[in-house]
């Protein structure tokens, strides 16, 4: 997953800082929490008709769309239902490099009132886009609703660890801490005793390296009731193990910074999806929708921000749709799980993708029986026959563990792949990010 990516808020003149910016957040506000208790009939209604909408005033106002869609002999007059969508081609992260802002944002729009944001690109390749400040203020309001859905309430403390500071009005009344996910992990530790959080919001690999390194003493003040992970992938297993140390439960979201949420987990640990401000497609290899239960790469449409819309944004994250519903009284739809991104996905001698939460799982195991075994460690596909184990030694480094490791996820595979370990000193350090894949793939995969 999960898998957003990292970025940095490059916030548009701080005109949100003013008492009409919190007015917006106050009346997304009220709809963010209304929305995912009507019937579902409705809901799918309200989302049809927003995207629908959204494309319609791309078509007209963005120029990028007119020349996208009239390139590719799209009948827009025939676009009236959610179905419909299939007749438009899906828009790729090289478009947006090449058409931003110029051609991508809408006729008009006033780029100085905007909220400007972009990706990190942990490809190498940044990507920069724009969000109306209506917009944004629904974004946040929706984060305020994936912090209550899980039990957070206003009067309870939280800290967000992240690389950037969230952009809020200086009227909110938000009783939140930075705590810089760049910073030695002993630091962090620290201001979290200082702190005292009731919610942790973090990368899943900030807060397992955390998990990793409480004592029990520091157990004693740092006591969430909650804690959130999100913007990367996580197994169910590390989740587990952060939740055992914590003694408290820890919930996944899913969601970019191009896009912010597209769905978490409610307090019943079910994926919803958050159809009012995104519509999001699984796709199979012939551009269909995916069954339930099926892997298919995530296509998604923004209906919140009309100032630069994203339609039928490949995103490069796989995951399942679901049919199943949620008794935890959110009517929005679930999908079953996020699988990652396309591209850390390890492509086998055959050509067949393997999926990177297998591979993690055994290292995440691991981890559990020796929190201490690795300082830092990475996974890197070098060759499709050829996966290296990156690792600065723990405290408690093991040899044998490590070679269970290594064992472990040689016979993951059915095909020829080696496993090597690297050993790598403390002073180069080794990049966030767990799993990646160096390998060229087709465009396609
Ligand atoms: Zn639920």
């Amino acid at each position: 997953m999960k898998h957003a990516v990292a970025a940095e808020h490059t916030p548009g003149s701080g005109c949100y800082k003013n008492k009409a910016m919190l007015f917006s957040i106050i009346l997304a506000g009220i709809k963010v929490y209304i929305n995912p208790y009507l019937p579902c009939s409705w809901q799918n209604k309200m989302t049809e008709r927003r995207v629908i909408k959204t494309i319609q005033d791309a078509y007209l106002n963005v120029p990028f769309y007119k020349q996208k869609y009239d390139g590719a002999g799209v009948d827009m007059s025939l676009v009236h239902r959610i179905d419909d969508l299939k007749l438009l081609p899906v828009l790729t992260k090289e478009e947006i490099r090449r058409n931003y802002p110029g051609n991508l944002v809408r006729r008009g729009a006033d780029i100085e009132k905007c909220h400007k944001s972009a990706t990190s690109g942990s490809s190498g390749q940044p990507l920069s886009f724009l969000i109306s400040l209506s917009g944004y203020a629904y974004y946040l309001a929706e984060s305020a609703r994936i912090y209550s859905m899980i039990g957070y309430r206003p009067w309870h403390r939280s800290c967000y660890l992240r690389y950037a500071p969230l952009t809020l009005p200086e009227l909110s009344a938000s009783r939140q801490t930075f705590i810089s996910s760049l910073s030695p992990v002993a630091e962090q530790i620290a201001r979290l005793r200082q702190s005292k959080p009731d919610l942790i919001d973090a990368y899943s690999s900030t807060m397992l390296d955390i998990a990793r390194h409480v004592t029990i003493e520091d157990l004693q003040y740092i006591k969430p009731r909650v804690i959130t992970v999100n913007s990367e992938m996580s197994t169910r297993d590390e989740r587990e193990y952060i939740s055992g140390v914590f003694h408290c439960p820890v919930f996944d979201e899913y969601s970019t910074e191009e896009t912010w949420g597209i769905a978490a987990e409610c307090y019943k640990h079910n994926y919803h999806i958050f159809t009012d401000s995104v519509w999001v497609e699984f796709l199979d290899s012939q551009g269909k929708d995916a069954k339930p239960g099926e892997l298919g790469d995530i296509v998604i449409t923004t209906t919140r921000s009309s100032v630069m819309p994203f339609i039928r944004y490949a995103i490069g994250d796989r995951g399942k749709p679901s049919n199943r519903t949620c008794q935890c009284g959110y009517k929005m739809p679930l999908m079953e799980s996020i699988e990652g991104r396309t591209d850390d996905w390890l492509v086998l001698p055959s050509g067949r993708l393997f999926e990177p939460s297998k591979v993690l799982c055994i290292v995440g195991k691991a981890i559990q029986q020796n929190p201490l075994l690795f300082e830092e460690y990475k996974i890197i596909q070098k060759k499709q026959d050829l996966i290296v184990l990156q690792y600065i030694r723990g405290r408690d480094f093991d040899t044998n563990l490590l070679n269970e490791i290594i064992a472990g996820i040689s016979t993951l595979f059915d095909e020829p792949v080696v496993v090597l370990t690297e050993e790598v000193q403390p002073s180069r350090g080794i990049k966030r990010q767990a799993l990646e894949s160096r390998v060229r793939r087709n465009d396609n995969l």
